[in-house]
């Protein structure tokens, strides 16, 4: 959720700690702080509330935080309020918390994610006489690495182990110790972190972009190891207290790819950038002109003997996996069900022991679709996850990964990942349905070309960007919305109306169209803005209908349908054309649009497009 970077080298900590925590802030955050070592002097500790630059300002751009080891951290609050005294670091003494400079303190620390157990340790540690100066979780998890430290006697990656067992939830844990100047502790547990070592000098960070300017060589921190950091050296070890050995993965893509490239937002250049997301992904997974999911370890026995499929995710990832559950019933004749990621967790699960249960995520990291995947896992049912982010624990954990290559996605208002998890789940169904016979060699290869088709398909909807944006222009100041369609013009309704509401903040709602008229009809008034997904040619009409009844009742209409469709034009006010293409896959086309009109709307009104309030890019917390 939030960003925690640390260094321990040759050059002043600080500035890089800036710099780090600036390539993380895509990770949504509302505080930040640093604290430094200067040699074996006291930790410094600095923190502000709001933007990165808040805190920058108060060290003159780190200048005036001197020492060569520190840690850093963005906060995106869950226990306690945003302000400077809940702001990490958080100290095993009793600093008041919202003062800077140096603390009388043993251990100094940053946490990503959140402690369950707190109130019970913190119980236990107030009787140990601690007292506490934030409302915290993560005060309590250093001070209760300070207790064993203190009361066993014994080294940190020791207390930080005892600690590991003692607490429940995730987390991703940077700590020093006075006794060790110069070195860095690192722990995990579902809150990923990850190490790069160049020239004598060892970096460590919440995710690859904070580290991709000085190594392309990442370690990546298991769940539950703790890692010792030194200047040039990181040192892992297990649970028990044992060296383990460090797997270094190197990232082929370019420290480019995270920065901006020209465009003025993450947003509008990952939109640009979904032809190439689309094509990798699909590239990777169609070999010698067939689908090829072995890289997955899917073989044709293994799809052929799928009894049923529920597809768990949370926010846009379910709206592909939305999309999913209609074309692959429609090409495979499988039953599928998407959910809820945070409701089929806490559900029965009666699955039959042959359903794939299928998680995707962007991140890999989302905390609702990892313990969606481990209830599955524990009923002993087959999963499979569709996953940006190599080496992410949903990644690690299920049966079967199915990577989309749509590389780092920085926006919080996701666009080429949402566009890549459709690709992997068309070339699933497609391949699906080929191995258990519902379609025959030549719908297959036909099926394989309308995929491969997609890319310039959407190249050619952004070249004719201008229309939306003028359109969005117009209708800056509007404040309801609604998304109408039938079937797969749904799923895509769903994406549609959430790209609106999380960059532009209108209230919008997505419904299926035949459910308008069961309530939701008497909110459309005046100037009100209906959008029709109108690209199923069975169902169109009946949506269009629908709309009428909308515009009879004062709405605007908008429609948005592919060439040589029934005359859409006569019947809506605006109309937006995408390409023609297999009626299954057109979702890949129709949502452009509308991540274009989110996109323009949020511009428009001024926001911060990149990072709308109250968003976290990768949601680790339940
Ligand atoms: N639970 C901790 C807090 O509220 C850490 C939140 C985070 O991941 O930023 O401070």
């Amino acid at each position: 959720m939030c960003g925690i970077v640390g260094f321990t080298g040759v050059q002043q900590a600080a500035p890089v700690l800036l710099d780090g925590l600036t390539k993380l802030e895509y990770r949504g955050y509302d505080s930040a702080g640093l604290a430094v070592r200067n040699g074996s002097s006291l930790a410094e500790v600095v923190k502000a509330t709001g933007k990165l630059r808040n805190l920058a300002e108060k060290i003159d751009g780190g200048a005036a935080l001197k020492g060569t080891c520190g840690i850093g951290h963005t906060r995106w609050a869950t226990h306690g309020e945003p302000t400077q005294t809940n702001a990490h670091p958080h100290v095993s003494g009793n600093a008041t918390g919202s003062a800077s400079g140096p603390v009388e303190s043993d251990v100094v620390g940053v946490h990503n994610g959140i402690i369950e157990n707190y109130e019970e340790l913190k119980a236990k540690l107030l009787s140990h006489g601690y007292t506490f100066y934030s409302s915290t979780d993560t005060e309590v998890a250093i001070k209760l690495v300070d207790y064993y430290y203190k009361k066993y006697k014994i080294g940190p990656i020791d207390a930080i182990n005892r600690m590991m067992v003692r607490v429940r939830g995730s987390y991703a844990l940077a700590l020093m110790f006075r006794d060790y100047p110069g070195e860095i502790y690192a722990a995990r547990k579902d809150s990923p972190m990850i190490i790069g070592i160049a020239d004598g000098e060892t970096f460590l960070a919440s995710d690859v972009p904070a580290v991709l300017r000085y190594t392309r060589d990442i370690y990546y921190i298991d769940n539950l190891q703790s890692v010792r950091l030194v200047p040039g050296e990181a040192h892992f070890f297990d649970l028990n207290g044992d060296e383990v050995p460090m797997v270094s993965t190197h990232i082929s893509w370019d420290a480019e790819a995270a920065e901006k490239g020209g465009y003025e937002h993450f947003m509008i250049k990952e939109i640009h950038e979904q032809p190439r997301a689309v094509k990798d992904t699909l590239a990777s997974l169609i070999k010698d002109g067939g689908i090829d999911l072995s890289g997955a370890g899917l073989t044709d026995e293994i799809l052929a003997g799928i009894s049923e499929i529920r597809i768990a995710a949370c926010g846009s990832a379910w709206h592909a996996g939305m999309a999913g559950q209609y074309v692959i019933e429609n090409l495979a004749e499988i039953p599928v069900r998407a959910e809820l990621a945070s409701e089929f967790r806490y559900k029965k699960m009666l699955i039959d022991k042959d359903a794939l249960v299928i998680l995707i995520s962007q991140s890999g990291e989302t905390a609702d679709t990892l313990a969606a995947l481990r209830a599955a896992k524990a009923r002993g049912i087959r999963t499979l996850a569709i996953v940006n982010v190599v080496g992410s624990t949903i990644a690690r954990e299920a049966d079967n990964v199915l990577y989309t290559l749509a590389g780092p996605e920085i926006a919080v208002a996701t666009t080429k990942a949402y566009s890549a998890q459709l690709a992997a789940v068309y070339a699933l169904a497609t391949k699906l349905a080929f191995v258990r016979g519902k379609i025959a060699a030549s719908d297959y290869k036909y099926y394989i070309e309308e995929l491969q088709a997609i890319p310039d398909k959407i190249s050619h909807i952004l070249d004719d960007k201008e229309r939306i944006q003028w359109f969005a222009s117009k209708y800056a100041n509007a404040h309801d919305v609604f998304f109408i369609g039938r079937g797969l013009d749904y799923a895509v309704s769903l994406e549609g109306s959430l790209k609106m509401k999380e960059i532009s903040y209108i209230h919008s709602e997505a419904y299926a169209a035949g459910e308008l008229k069961h309530g939701t009809i008497s909110l459309i008034e005046n100037g009100i803005l209906v959008i029709g997904v109108l690209t199923q040619g069975e169902l169109l009409e009946k949506t269009v209908s629908n709309m009428a009844e909308c515009k009879a009742r004062g709405a605007y209409l908008m429609g948005i349908t592919s060439n040589g469709n029934y005359n859409v034009e006569d019947s809506v006010n605006f109309t937006i054309y995408v390409p023609r293409a297999d009626e299954n896959f057109i979702a890949s086309l129709a949502v452009v649009p509308l991540q274009l009109l989110g996109y323009y709307l949020s511009v428009a009104r001024g926001l911060d497009v990149d990072r709308p309030r109250n968003l976290a890019k990768s949601v680790t917390v339940e």
